[in-house]
């Protein structure tokens, strides 16, 4: 049986999805000019989080110059601009910000992980990509014992995780769970709970905004008894 740390240091050194792999170590050759003069990740992305956490948050991806720059889930870019303020008003987050690896920030009944732990180009992994990664999902959700709600961000998120229950042995309730922001279903030992990705193409639109995520949050925390 491995630990958390050790199925994180699996994730770290795996090579399963070359095109992944490839990608990562390029952008992280390449750089983005504002960040030339950082030493960019450039490998899979570990998950995070409180081990005792009673929320499981799944999300798509790490962002090319975000995660894959910083190392850590949701640190450097847009998507973690716009999500760590609504975890942080939600008592998910020590601080508001998460800007690089050693800035503080600590999650409270909180743990990240993701449906590919890559990330890919154009943010989109392939299906073949995200079953390579899904047994990584299925040992987390297997470790987390004191988890009983899952936070999908985003459809990809969503399938992610109802693929990783099955493949854990959780049947799926009749109908299927369907993805839709603020839908919540049960199914077996969790509350599954959905919300849009906080992707820049989604948030600068202004048709998902902060209220709409820090509603989600407040259900998760009084379903989780946070
Ligand atoms: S996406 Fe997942 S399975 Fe694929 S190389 Fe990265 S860590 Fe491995």
């Amino acid at each position: 049986m491995v630990s958390l740390d050790e199925l994180n240091q699996t994730i770290v050194a795996c090579e399963r999805c070359p095109r992944l792999i490839a990608h990562c170590r390029q952008v992280a050759l390449e750089k983005r000019r504002a960040y030339r003069d950082q030493a960019y990740w450039g490998r899979p992305v570990p998950g995070l989080g409180d081990p005792q956490a009673r929320v499981l948050m799944v999300g798509l991806a790490p962002g090319a110059h975000g995660a894959n720059r910083t190392g850590r889930m949701f640190t450097g870019d847009g998507s973690g601009d716009f999500l760590i303020p609504t975890l942080y008003r939600a008592g998910f987050a020590s601080q508001p910000t998460s800007t690089h690896s050693g800035d503080g920030l600590v999650y409270k009944d909180l743990y990240l992980a993701a449906a590919a732990h890559c990330a890919p180009p154009d943010n989109k992994p392939s299906g073949q990509e995200i079953a390579n990664c899904r047994p990584y999902l299925v040992e987390h959700l297997r470790l987390l014992c004191e988890v009983s709600v899952i936070l999908a961000l985003g459809r990809i998120g969503f399938e992610a995780v109802l693929a990783a229950l099955v493949e854990s042995g959780v049947p799926l309730p009749a109908p299927r769970p369907a993805f839709a922001h603020g839908a919540e279903q049960r199914v077996g030992r969790y509350v599954l709970v959905a919300s849009y990705h906080p992707s820049r193409q989604n948030t600068q639109t202004g048709r998902r905004t902060a209220d709409m995520l820090d509603a989600v949050l407040a259900r998760v925390k009084t379903i989780a008894g946070s």
